[in-house]
């Protein structure tokens, strides 16, 4: 004996009944019982039809006439015209009938509930009549069942309670007598006197479970439009993906708190028996799909499911004399359940001087009337605060049997949580500990859905959202790196890296499904809108992605100065612009310290040494606990090309030009050749080995002739150097005599920092630095005589590019 249940989308249209037809006919001749329900979006059409017909609105007639021919299109398209006739007079009776009701509550102007379980009783009685016909014509003998008559109730409209003593009866009874493939409208029942009655919305599972339990099913199906449970709702979690096994208990409570592909009540009866469920596609039928049955848990994963509730309101019942109102809870739940209002999460403080409760916001009024009535004594004594409600909340809930087993599942979902800028409004977590049940701001519901996702499925693909500012030399070389790169960190990192936002200082592009790398240039010009800093940022904060990491790749003040709003906002920085690590230590701090306090990353590695790995070194050295006596370096890349360069007969400026022509200097190269960058590296570097320092504590000689270093524009500068060409001649003569090469070179030495130009001689590390090298001389506590040293290219759009990339990466895989 089988039982299978067809949801409303698998029946929604002929084609879709030619594979319900298949599915039933391969499982012939098993004796079947196939639970339908209305046509997939029929149970709506009623519910909004008789809505506009209980407020008059003429309107209703057009809605039925939708529904009258959903039916008809279907008999003409699904079965053959010399088998129509009798089909289309029973449908057009039943559908007489219901343009009889919905006529009389247009005229009475009113939608009992017992009304409404009427009218809406239609979908499945007209789509179980004509399945059963469409069955019979296709050569598979079918009877119909009448689940009205076989499922009795108790008189709640809407929502009935089963009889399960008359019903297993009636259906044990009739189902023998009947064709070896049943067809039952799903969703239906009747009450004692045999007045209509229905389950709830989405009941027709529970019809289904009731006749697999009552037979005694060998197997028991649902199809749906979806390969089975999923670790989420595949509408708000993209990388979602079918579990193959879940206990009865926890797909109650992930039915509980929102997986609607099976209605929560459906599992009770068949758990009684041990039937195991399976979930299945009728889209996919050989798709595994999910099983749910009693042992479901051979296997490793802890976390099965993520499940949300959405349109939460928390109702927070506070008052410093709750501690001794007797049976405080008692009577708050008491009031609760007699205004009908259900409660789907509780949480009270150990303190008891609160007790919060979540509820589905329709049900606040009502609740609000309730709980004043219950404590009026209280309320008028002041020994009760006055209810507050907070609205626009959702519930999320994580769930698995085996989570008891493992500690720090609820530390790994707060962080995850924290580190997205997503704050807990309440926690509960079940005493069975199968669920924890935090509740938040259902504005971050989707993003707090697929972070959660990320962190505990971990074989799935982790999304970065990246913003960008500034796609110049070093921007758009990392956009091209990401676009060679997308393939490989997709397949072998499981990094899926999007670039969403992107600008240059007049046009700004957003697409929050990920630019498109093969002409981002392109759509930034036509696609683009004017770009505003604060605008951009707005809209980053606005778009509120998880993952989200702000990269500036400009040498611009204005835009570090938005880090730390940024930061304040959980989201990750990126970038190579030395200006916020450089400024005053107050700033340089207070961003390290915003950083920490919201849970994002500030990281700024391409600051020092392009994409030398010079900072990660160094704070590996200062967090095991080393001590930097001494640095020395040659910081610039763009100096020590021009220097390597400059040889007697070349003239000074043209190596300045060729260097900012091969990108390696500042778009101010002046900012490099006053030696102002070298001294903000070295600064960064000693505020990173754990010392307080400001600029103006570095000691710096110029070699550039003041009047150079007064002009305005590049130009004018070019065109100083030119005429201050013998002063940078003497310079190079005056070393190569003395067998040295002329590097700029940064120091701190006791306490003490120092940058400027210094013939080096042969023996010493500096001499053969080529083209752009840097090199770092770090000597510790634990690298005394021998310094630590770290050289390589340390200017240039591509390594400055890829040391990004690094820092972007590193926090992809926190
Ligand atoms: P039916 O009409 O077949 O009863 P429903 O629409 O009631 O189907 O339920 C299936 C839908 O439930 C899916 O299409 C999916 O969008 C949604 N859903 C929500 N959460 C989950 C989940 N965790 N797993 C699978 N589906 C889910
Ligand atoms: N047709 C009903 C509803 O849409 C019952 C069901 O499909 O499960 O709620
Ligand atoms: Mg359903």
């Amino acid at each position: 004996m089988k039982v299978l249940k067809f949801g409303g989308t698998s029946v929604g249209t002929p084609d879709n009944l030619r594979k319900v037809k298949d599915i039933l006919a391969a499982g012939q001749p098993e004796k079947t019982v196939c639970v339908v329900s209305a046509l997939g979006g029929v149970t709506n059409l009623l519910h909004a039809c008789s809505d506009l017909a209980a407020v008059g609105d003429e309107s209703y007639e057009a809605s039925l006439a939708q529904i009258e021919a959903r039916h008809l299109d279907t008999i003409k398209e699904l079965i053959p015209v010399k088998s129509q006739s009798v089909i289309f007079s029973k449908i057009r009776i039943l559908l007489n009938d219901l343009e009889d009701i919905m006529k009389g509550i247009y005229l009475i102007r009113e939608l009992s509930p017992k009304t409404l379980d009427k009218v809406l009783s239609f979908g499945e009685i007209l789509s179980s009549n004509i399945i059963v016909d469409f069955l019979n014509a296709e050569g598979l003998k079918t009877d119909l069942g009448d689940s009205r008559v076989l499922i009795k109730t108790d008189n709640i409209h809407n929502n009935a309670n089963v009889d399960f003593a008359s019903t297993n009866k009636n259906i044990t009874d009739y189902i023998p007598t009947a064709a070896n493939l049943v067809v039952c409208p799903g969703f239906v029942s009747s009450n004692a006197e045999g007045v209509t009655t229905t389950l709830g919305r989405g009941g027709s599972d529970y019809t289904a479970a009731i006749f697999a339990a009552a037979l005694d099913a060998d197997s028991f199906e649902i199809w749906t439009d979806v390969s089975g449970m999923m670790t989420s709702d595949p509408r708000q979690v993209a990388a979602a993906h079918p579990i193959e096994k879940l206990s009865f208990q926890e797909a109650l409570e992930l039915s509980h708190f929102g997986a609607k592909v099976i209605y929560p009540p459906t599992i009770q009866p068949v758990l009684d028996k041990k039937i195991p469920i399976k979930i299945k596609n009728t889209f996919a039928p050989e798709d595994a799909g999910t099983t749910i049955c009693e042992d479901a848990n051979g296997d490793k994963q802890f976390v099965k499911g993520l499940s949300s509730v959405s349109d939460i309101a928390l109702l927070n019942l506070t008052g410093s004399g709750m501690v001794g109102v007797p049976k405080f809870s008692f009577r708050l739940f008491k009031a609760l359940s007699e205004a009908k209002v259900n409660v789907i999460i509780i949480t009270q403080a150990s303190s008891e001087h609160s007790i919060c409760v979540g509820i589905d916001k329709k049900d606040i009024e009502i609740s609000q009337a309730a709980i004043a009535e219950e404590f009026q004594l209280e309320l008028s004594l002041r020994k009760i605060d006055p209810l507050e409600v907070e609205t626009g909340m959702a519930i999320v809930a994580l769930v698995g049997d085996k989570m008891r087993e493992h500690v720090g599942i609820g530390g790994q979902m707060f962080s995850a949580l924290g580190e997205n800028g997503i704050s807990i409004k309440a926690i509960a977590q079940g005493s069975s500990e199968r669920n924890i049940t935090v509740v938040l701001e259902e504005k971050h519901l989707s993003k707090a859905l697929n972070v959660l996702h990320e962190s505990f499925f971990l074989s799935q693909r982790k999304r970065m959202n990246l913003f960008m500012i500034g796609i110049g030399n070093v921007g758009g070389t990392f956009i091209e790196q990401i676009k060679k790169q997308y393939n490989y960190l997709d397949e072998f990192e499981n990094v899926d890296l999007r670039i969403v936002g992107i600008a240059n200082s007049r046009q700004m592009l957003f697409d929050i499904d990920g630019i498109d790398l093969a002409d981002w240039k392109g759509q930034l010009e036509s696609k683009g809108e004017k770009m505003a800093p604060q605008v951009f940022v707005d809209k980053m904060v606005e778009s509120n992605l998880r993952n989200s990491i702000f990269v500036d790749n400009t040498a611009n003040a204005e835009i570090a100065g938005l880090y730390e709003g940024i930061l304040r906002k959980s989201i990750s920085v990126v970038t190579p612009n030395k200006i916020a690590c450089a400024s005053d230590y107050d700033t340089y701090v207070n961003l390290k310290s915003t950083a920490r306090e919201y849970q994002a990353k500030f990281y700024y590695e391409t600051n020092v040494g392009a994409g030398l790995p010079v900072l990660t070194t160094l704070g590996d050295l200062i967090k095991s606990g080393d001590k930097i006596q001494k640095i020395q370096a040659v910081l610039s890349g763009s100096l020590n090309f021009i220097f390597n360069s400059f040889k007697p007969g070349v003239k000074f400026v043209d190596v300045v030009k060729q260097a900012g022509v091969e990108g390696y200097t500042e778009p101010d190269p002046k900012i490099d050749l006053s030696g102002v960058d070298v001294m903000r590296k070295i600064l960064i570097l000693i505020r990173e080995s754990g010392l307080k320092f400001e600029l103006d504590d570095i000691v710096s000689e110029s070699f550039i002739p003041a009047a150079c270093m007064d002009t305005k524009t590049n130009d004018e500068f070019y065109a100083s150097l030119e005429q201050h060409d013998e002063v940078f001649q003497k310079l190079v003569s005056d070393a190569e005599a003395k067998n040295c090469r002329l590097k700029v070179v940064a120091t701190f030495d006791k306490g003490k920092a120092s940058v400027g130009l210094q013939e080096i001689p042969k023996d010493h590390p500096f001499y053969i630095l080529e083209g752009k090298d840097n090199i770092v001389l770090f000597y510790t506590n634990r690298y005394q005589d021998q310094p630590l040293v770290i050289k390589g290219a340390g200017a240039g759009a591509e390594v400055t590019a890829s040391g990004i990339f690094a820092d972007v990466m590193r926090i992809a895989n926190s």
